[in-house]
């Protein structure tokens, strides 16, 4: 196994926690990968509950996380669920996700089967 020499993935979560707070401001808030102010963050929720999922990646390493369950805050726009891929796809590129560590206690929804 190559080293690991990226950020970790409670690293990407602290950031997304830090960025997620400032919204919709503009988080001062830098990649937790390699250091630039380029992080970007899109929601896919519902239109009625504004619950659904969130993207966070840096436009500049390509590197990010994906929030299975999230609000989307008061004055931040999001995509309704059900948009195209297409559509999201012209703001979101196709970055390489940070998981989380796998340990021995994973949680009972994560569907994962070893
Ligand atoms: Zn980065």
């Amino acid at each position: 196994m190559a080293s690991i020499d990226h950020a970790s993935y409670e690293a990407w979560e602290k950031a997304y926690g830090d960025f997620y707070e400032a919204l919709p401001g503009k988080p001062a808030v830098v990649c937790p990968n390699c250091g630039h102010d380029a992080l970007r963050i899109a929601f896919v929720a519902n239109e009625s509950d504004r619950i659904g999922s969130a993207m966070f990646w840096c436009g500049f390493c390509n590197f990010g996380i994906h929030i299975s369950r999230t609000w989307v805050p008061e004055g931040v726009a999001f995509y309704v669920r059900g948009t195209p891929w297409e559509e999201i796809g012209k703001e979101v590129p196709e970055y390489t996700l940070v998981y989380p560590p796998v340990t021995d206690e994973l949680p009972a929804d994560s569907g994962f089967d070893e």
